[in-house]
């Protein structure tokens, strides 16, 4: 097998579309308004331009198959024939895909889960005793023959055997899905030999699950499978790429297999050590030097310096980005409101195909035949560097100083008797996680206020009379620290970004999440600062309503980071102290305004937990730094919480007792004794909320199985130390489920709590 090799290319693409075509479309017909034609056409559409745009920007090679009406491991599902069997009794083959993906009346979805370490949620393929693998190469078929009668030089994108296994689950006690990896090769074979034959020349394998420390055995699997599938005579260019991190070892036994070209991030992790793979020496290297999922545009020169270096060390250097660009917006030209100089900083999708062309041109016909991008891209270096934005000195100052003298907040015990002596709160106390139901009248209130129909302050009169209900609500129902109600946020970060300096939010930014769920991360740019309290006015107006503690409520410094992109030129930790700052600042400010109890969220911790085993510590410790350093201003006398939305802590159990919140609300998904045992066992003595009812589901839970989880709780927990509290915010439920439940919560809290 002989491919021609490539020499620019991309991982893979968006498909939502460029305002959100497949989105509208998607939905539309599954509420019944869209037709199964206009979405088929919708979908044809946005991928015959999505290849004509790469194939005319230069690349000569365009990745298909990329598009997806859900999900690209749902569709590797649906390829191995490893769809439940609960779906089976849906007849239509879409409607299949959609039950699987978010279950219908009668049948369960598939559970979804973080694809690595990225805001992008996949399905988990469920693998029982009884499932048989088979092959249905239908999709990717089809999307091969459509780009290749539309005259694109076209590599399909499968995700690889390894990847696929590794990141599903067993059920039903089959063993671990890996092991039937051997199932997998005759039908990856015979994959090939249907591509070969509908006219590929190439095919691309995406394992990313290789820069992970998922199985430590993955790099001989790779080595196993890629020497079969190698071996097959009648097949494509074998293309395997990993992205997220640094392959490891398994750069290296990928080398030694008889694939032709090999993908590495180069951005993110793999560094001078790929040079040193010999067996590299006749193969492409796929050199992943533009960042596929952060907004910066990429340093030409330096990435040139890159990519020359590896020459020597590969037959060819292929120019690509570090990873699918799925996860970022498609274009910049959608943003009009951009200042010049950040502007000349940033790309987007779109901007990214242009640099991956220009570096190769440039190690094709030399530096000087890109000369004016390369100026271009100086500047824009220059530009960014020499901006004041970026540096701003007093609140790097103010960091070293505090940080200095330790930022941590007085004993634990002292703490508590302050607050105790502050709050006068029963045992058991009962409190919520912060949102209220978003009503329509707050829909519609933030759709005029951005239309113009009404103006600010009309908005704001409507947004109290949203915290006036509230409030009311939870004195008729008896709860103890109370909560405003979020209804002035769209989003518990994009709120924040929109006040503090350093933040820019773009109006067309959107990104898949998952499935039609899209998101718009704000874009953290320079030294953040905060020129003024941001959520003071909201929580006192709430307090001055009540004698009950209102409790304050922030979002922490790593699930602003979680949910933004972030600057690459300065460490995360040091980005992360500088939004830890701002919020420090908001929690004083909260606190001399009268507020006496102050959550900050953080639910994003564990997802920022890096791939490699070996770099996790180091994470937890900034994590746990910038948290701390946000939470430590205030008095003894002032209670801080936090609320983490996992109960499966595994790695990061250590961290949340570092955290040293004098209160931490957790999901308890699994049983109340497993989680608080868990918090026992690494010797967790501050106080903690369980959620005893399930937000994610409109389902009311009776008194006595609240009061059967807190019994449960007790067991491990002291009554002083125990709250009660739902598992999450309430902004998804009705007002009547919210209103049904809260009082069964209230009733079940009184029934448990020992006589004060
Ligand atoms: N305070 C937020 C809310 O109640 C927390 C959301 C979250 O945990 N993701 O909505
Ligand atoms: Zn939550």
């Amino acid at each position: 097998m002989t491919a021609q090799p490539f020499t620019a290319t991309i991982t893979g693409s968006p498909r939502i579309g460029p305002r959100r075509e497949l989105k509208r479309a998607t939905e539309g017909y599954w509420a019944g308004r869209t037709s199964r034609e206009e979405l088929e056409s919708v979908a044809a559409t946005l991928r015959r331009d999505t290849w004509a745009a790469l194939a005319e920007a230069g690349l000569d090679s365009v990745p298909v198959n990329t598009f997806s009406y859900y999900d690209q491991i749902l569709d590797t599902a649906v390829m191995l024939g490893a769809l439940p069997p609960r779906v089976a009794e849906v007849p239509d083959a879409l409607d299949r895909y959609f039950a699987a993906a978010r279950g219908t009346d009668t049948i369960q979805p598939l559970e979804m889960t973080k694809w690595f370490d990225t805001n992008y949620h996949y399905i988990v393929p469920e693998i029982g005793p009884d499932t048989r693998f088979s092959l249905d190469a239908t999709k990717v078929l089809d999307e091969l023959t459509e780009a290749l009668e539309q005259g694109i030089p076209a590599r399909p994108v499968v995700i690889g055997p390894i990847t696929f296994l590794l990141l599903s689950k067993a059920v039903e006690g089959a063993s671990a899905p890996i092991e039937r990896l051997d199932e997998l090769i005759p039908l990856y074979t015979d994959l090939l030999g249907r591509l070969a034959e509908a006219g590929a020349k190439w095919v691309q394998f995406d394992e990313p699950v290789l820069v992970t420390d998922i199985s430590a055995d993955a790099p001989a699997l790779a080595e196993r499978v890629y020497t079969a599938l190698g071996a097959v005579t009648k097949r494509p260019g074998l293309f395997v790429t990993t992205y997220f991190g640094d392959p490891g070892a398994a750069l290296g036994a990928l080398a030694r297999t008889p694939v032709e070209a090999i993908g590495v991030d180069l951005v993110a992790g793999a560094g001078a050590d790929v040079a040193a793979v010999p067996e590299l020496a006749d193969k492409t290297l796929v050199a992943g030097v533009v960042d596929g999922r952060n907004v910066w545009r990429t340093d030409l020169e330096s990435a040139l310096d890159t990519l020359t270096t590896l020459r020597g060390s590969a037959a060819t250097v292929a120019v690509s980005t570090s990873c699918s660009t799925l996860h970022v917006p498609y274009t910049l030209a959608a943003e009009t409101d951009l200042d010049d100089n950040l502007r000349s900083w940033l790309a987007f999708g779109a901007e990214k195909v242009t640099e991956v062309v220009t570096l190769a041109r440039a190690l094709r016909d030399g530096r000087e035949a890109v000369a004016d991008e390369i100026a271009a891209s100086n500047a824009a270096v220059a530009s960014r560097k020499a901006d004041p934005r970026l540096r701003n000195e007093q609140v790097r100052s103010r960091i070293a100083s505090i940080t200095s003298t330790g930022a941590q907040r007085g004993d634990a015990a002292a703490r508590r008797e302050a607050q105790d002596a502050r709050l006068h709160l029963p045992p058991l106390p009962t409190t919520t996680i912060g949102s209220y139901p978003q009503t329509s009248a707050i829909r519609i209130a933030r759709a005029e206020l951005r239309s113009g129909k009404i103006d600010k302050d009309e908005y704001i009169r409507r947004m109290k009379s949203e915290i006036a209900d509230v409030i009311a609500l939870q004195e008729q129902l008896g709860l103890d620290v109370l909560v405003h109600g979020e209804p002035e946020r769209n989003d518990m970060v994009q709120y924040f970004a929109e006040q503090l300096d350093g933040f820019f939010a773009p109006q067309n930014g959107w990104v898949q999440s998952y499935g039609s769920r899209c998101v718009r991360p704000p874009i953290l740019f320079g030294d953040v600062t905060r020129q003024h309290p941001m959520t003071v006015d909201w929580a006192t107006y709430a307090q001055s309503l009540t004698e009950k503690p209102v409790k304050g409520m922030l979002t922490g410094p790593v699930t602003i980071l979680a949910w933004s992109f972030v600057r690459d030129d300065q460490p995360l930790a040091d980005t992360a102290n500088q939004v830890a700052l701002a919020i420090r600042d908001e929690t004083v400010d909260l606190q001399d305004a009268g507020i006496a109890v102050i959550q900050v969220d953080e639910p994003a911790l564990r997802e920022l937990l890096p791939l490699r085993n070996a770099d996790k510590d180091a994470y937890l410790k900034w994590a746990v730094g910038a948290f701390r350093l946000a939470t430590s201003g205030v008095a003894d006398s002032t209670q801080i919480h936090t609320h983490l939305c996992y109960s499966e802590f595994g790695e990061v159990i250590g961290a949340i007792a570092d955290l040293d919140a004098d209160v931490t609300s957790i999901e308890a998904a699994r049983s109340h004794m497993e989680v608080l045992e868990d918090l026992n066992a690494i010797g967790f003595s501050n106080s903690v909320g369980p959620g005893v009812y399930d937000i994610h589901s409109p389902r009311v839970p009776s008194t006595d199985e609240m009061v059967t989880s807190l019994r449960e709780a007790l067991a491990a927990v002291p009554a002083k130390r125990l709250w009660v509290n739902p598992d999450c915010g309430l902004k998804t439920r009705s007002t009547e489920e919210v209103t049904a439940s809260l009082t069964n919560l209230v009733a079940a809290a009184q029934q448990v709590r020992p006589d004060a």
